[in-house]
């Protein structure tokens, strides 16, 4: 039985992107490729706030402190913290999926595999996952991902043939790829992180659509190359400005003026409904 390193695993409101307002299962895998510690930092220097919190300190993802710099989920990649994130069975995680969803089924809602970066570790062990039969009401999945990861050609073809609605289920499935590309102000080297023919190749399975984390006019300039280096490959989906902040006083900051800016330029908005709802509290 396949096992995935789960990070957390919780139920909320999708509070970003097309999905934004939705019930959600949230499974947020343990590993990540980039560190995006340029996050909230003047340009060229790197965060060291989670690099200052004390591992041995913590045994629960909710006590962690949030950082106002840096990656907000630092504890789903940084090793210093795995020993927060369990070795699951997939039967493991389908038992706690079931106890979380208000019904005990699948409904209305959806899952978002998140990171970390989901696409990194685990592509051989999702097909078991959502293969088992208390997943089969299950219609809509999400992949929040940096996008710059190949889909091995498997898993493709296994989510391929997933959107395929089992007999009695009355809509088609839907499978979503919310790929934030992480600009300069990350701290990631552009040609690492901006991987256009990857993004392109997700097309083929489902819908795919960017979303851009804003701060700085700067930002703006480095989104609007990367989206014309999206577009000559071929991208078609949409595209989303959120603002910076994973804690409430740098949100309120700047989310007005990215919203601004999004409707300047005919683009889509997206907020991040988790931090005025719930403060980005782990677990939200
Ligand atoms: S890609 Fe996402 S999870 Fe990975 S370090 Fe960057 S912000 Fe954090």
């Amino acid at each position: 039985m396949s096992k995935i390193k789960i990070a957390e695993l919780f139920y909320s409101i999708q509070g970003e992107g097309r999905y934004m307002g939705v019930p959600s299962v949230f499974l947020r895998t343990f590993g990540c490729n980039f560190k995006c510690q340029g996050f909230g930092m003047p340009r060229g220097e790197l965060s060291t706030e989670a690099d200052n919190i004390n591992p041995t300190k913590y045994n629960d993802y909710k006590m962690l402190p949030l950082v106002s710099t840096g990656c907000d989920s630092y504890a789903s990649w940084d090793p210093r913290f795995k020993d927060l994130s369990p070795m699951l069975t997939t039967d493991a995680i389908v038992e706690r999926i079931m106890e979380i969803l208000p019904y005990g089924e699948w409904r209305d809602e959806h899952i978002v595999i998140t990171g970390g970066e989901p696409l990194l570790g685990w592509q051989k062990q999702y097909p078991d996952l959502l293969s088992h039969p208390k997943m089969r009401g299950l219609k809509e999945i999400t992949f929040e991902t940096n996008g710059t990861m190949r889909l091995t050609k498997s898993f493709r073809d296994f989510l391929t043939a997933w959107k395929q609605p089992p007999l009695g289920m009355a809509c088609d499935r839907e499978i979503t790829f919310s790929v934030s590309a992480k600009l300069p102000c990350s701290g990631e080297p552009w040609d690492d992180a901006i991987k256009p023919d990857v993004v392109c190749a997700y097309e083929e399975v489902g819908t795919v659509y960017l979303k851009f984390v804003i701060s700085t006019e700067q930002d703006f300039s480095d989104a609007e190359c990367a989206i014309a280096a999206y577009r000559k490959a071929g991208f078609k989906g949409h595209v989303y400005l959120m603002p910076v902040g994973g804690v409430e006083s740098v949100y309120s900051l700047n989310n007005k003026n990215v919203a601004l800016l999004a409707m300047k330029h005919g683009l889509r908005y997206s907020d991040r409904l988790q931090v005025p709802l719930f403060k980005n509290e782990w677990g939200t």
